[in-house]
């Protein structure tokens, strides 16, 4: 079942057909394609499912490879994971998020266009709540001692407060971690960095486990939000969402929801009392440039 479900995501992988690249050679050039600004991230835009406003954005890596062209990170991220790239590529990643998430801070602080600071009713608020960007954390990044430092200085060189980066960390990830593992994100938490458990319900944690954890989001999964595509809907879906939103609530968890294609998914999601969501409904992963211009009609 397991390499069935892989085979499916990789047909439906937009990015070039890197299966007959040759694994090996694409390793061993990962170190120079960092230093060489080969990586470039696109965003994808969360959106409040209340009022349709954007809250932010999930930053998400690809490689402009010389040879094999653009590169999605399923066929590098886990061969960076493997040989320990991935630190410095991931805190390269977190540095350009939160710098861009400064850009859009300031570029909204402009308010409605013409330059002045306090024009229009939400102009003031707009400026005040800077977006927030969601960056993936590999496992390897949530083991290294300088996760916390980094972060912090990260932050701190571009000005931008804690609560505008959103650490997206697997489930999986985090099972069986003991309370010393867990301790770099409890600290990052309590600094006011945000924590969402990714690809939530696809692990084996059990719900008691999700107390302990310093999360403050639980992002669903795409299959989740798949099995509401179907006519009807598949009532085990629903019961599963359903009983997470409210789990998830009465924790003090917000709910996350990715993988939104449709506008019948959008509906039934937001009625299901979903907070957050993010898909091709709303924008597929685009550069930064868009995304701003995006925000501006918002
Ligand atoms: P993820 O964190 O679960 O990211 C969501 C993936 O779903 C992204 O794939 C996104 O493009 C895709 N997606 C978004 N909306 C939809 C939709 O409506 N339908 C469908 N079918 N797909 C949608 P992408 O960009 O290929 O990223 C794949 C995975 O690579 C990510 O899964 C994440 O685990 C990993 N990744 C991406 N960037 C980074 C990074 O900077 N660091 C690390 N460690 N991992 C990363
Ligand atoms: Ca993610
Ligand atoms: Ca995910
Ligand atoms: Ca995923």
């Amino acid at each position: 079942a397991k390499d069935a479900g892989g085979s499916r995501y990789e047909l439906a992988d937009p990015d070039s057909d890197a299966r007959a690249i040759d694994r090996h050679s694409l390793t061993t050039r990962l170190p120079a394609a960092l230093e060489w600004d080969e990586f470039f991230l696109e965003y994808q835009p969360l959106i409040r499912m209340s009022d349709g406003h954007v809250e932010g954005a999930e930053a998400l890596v690809r490689w402009k490879h010389p040879v094999h062209g653009r590169l999605g990170p399923d066929r590098f991220i886990p061969l960076a994971e493997h040989t320990g790239l991935i630190v410095p590529l991931g805190r390269w990643v977190m540095e350009q998020a939160v710098r861009q998430a400064c850009a859009w801070h300031e570029e909204r602080g402009k308010g409605g266009g013409n330059g002045k600071k306090k024009n229009g009713k939400n102009g003031d608020a707009l400026a005040e709540r800077p977006l927030r960007v969601n960056v993936n954390l590999s496992p390897r990044q949530l083991h290294h001692p300088d996760l916390v430092p980094d972060t912090i200085a990260v932050l701190e060189a571009a000005g931008m407060p804690p609560s505008s980066l959103c650490l997206e960390v697997t489930e999986s990830a985090l099972i069986g971690a003991d309370e010393d593992e867990l301790k770099p994100l409890r600290q990052l938490a309590e600094l006011g960095v945000e924590i969402a458990l990714d690809d939530f319900g696809t692990g084996y944690s059990n719900l008691a486990n999700l107390r302990r954890l310093p999360a403050t989001t639980l992002k669903l999964d795409r299959s989740f939000t798949q099995g509401l595509q179907q006519h009807p809907a598949d009532p085990v879906d629903v019961t599963f969402v359903e009983g997470i939103v409210t789990l998830a609530h009465a924790l003090g968890l917000a709910v996350t929801v990715e993988g939104v294609e449709t506008e019948h998914q959008a509906a039934q999601l937001r009625d299901m009392g979903c907070d957050t969501a993010q898909g091709w409904y709303y924008a597929r992963p685009g550069p930064a440039s868009t995304f701003v211009q995006g925000f501006a009609v918002t």
